[in-house]
């Protein structure tokens, strides 16, 4: 007699009411049919659920990243279940691994494809400081090609590290101004890695 076949050992019963969060509403005023907040708030939140990662993963923490966005840790819940492999369609570059200096070059003009708005994470020791790397063929940090809005630190970092650090990019991202990208504090960021 064949054996029933059984997906979950562990069933939970599931109640989508309890379970589906809903993102919190911008800082506004609303009354009878009507609401308002600023726009710079409105277009943070819907950035924020909707980011399109670019992988740019070269070693090991590239396998975390894997589990990252496997149905255990589900980066989609985030919204950004979209990777892209093409920086044009993209706006969060993550790169995981050792950047070898030869590499460095590549991971700037990947940089250089994406549009604005964009943001950099740098996943793991490597990403962040060359890591275990302090040799003459390794970056010591791909803060030295382009510019990075958060570190996750760890060798490798944990999925729930990587889950962690896109949070504080969220963060960012929901709280910039619309106007950041053509500030001149902004601009004088960029020229200092030499793009215009
Ligand atoms: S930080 Fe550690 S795990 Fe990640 S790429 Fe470097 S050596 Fe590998």
């Amino acid at each position: 007699m064949a054996r029933p076949v059984r997906f979950n050992i562990h069933p939970i019963q599931a109640d989508a009411k309890d379970n589906i969060s809903l993102v919190d509403m911008p800082e506004g005023y609303g009354g009878d049919g009507f609401f308002t907040a600023k726009l710079s708030d409105v277009v943070g939140l819907a950035r924020k659920n909707s980011i399109w990662p670019m992988p740019f993963a070269t070693s090991c923490c590239g396998i975390e990243f894997m589990a990252t966005m496997a149905s255990h840790y589900d980066l989609a819940r985030f919204g950004a279940e979209r990777l892209g492999f093409s920086p044009r369609q993209c706006d969060l570059l993550m790169v995981m691994g050792t950047i070898a200096k030869k590499m460095g070059p590549v991971v700037k003009q990947v940089y250089l494809q994406m549009a604005e708005p964009r943001w950099v994470m740098a996943v793991g020791a490597c990403a962040s400081s060359g890591g275990i790397f302090d040799t003459y063929s390794v970056l010591q940090g791909i803060d030295q090609v382009v510019p990075v809005d958060v570190y996750v630190p760890g060798c490798p970092p944990r999925p729930e590290a990587i889950l962690d650090g896109f949070m504080r990019i969220q963060d960012l991202v929901g709280q910039e101004s619309i106007r950041r990208r053509t500030s001149p504090q902004y601009k004088a960021l960029l020229e200092s890695y030499g793009i215009q």
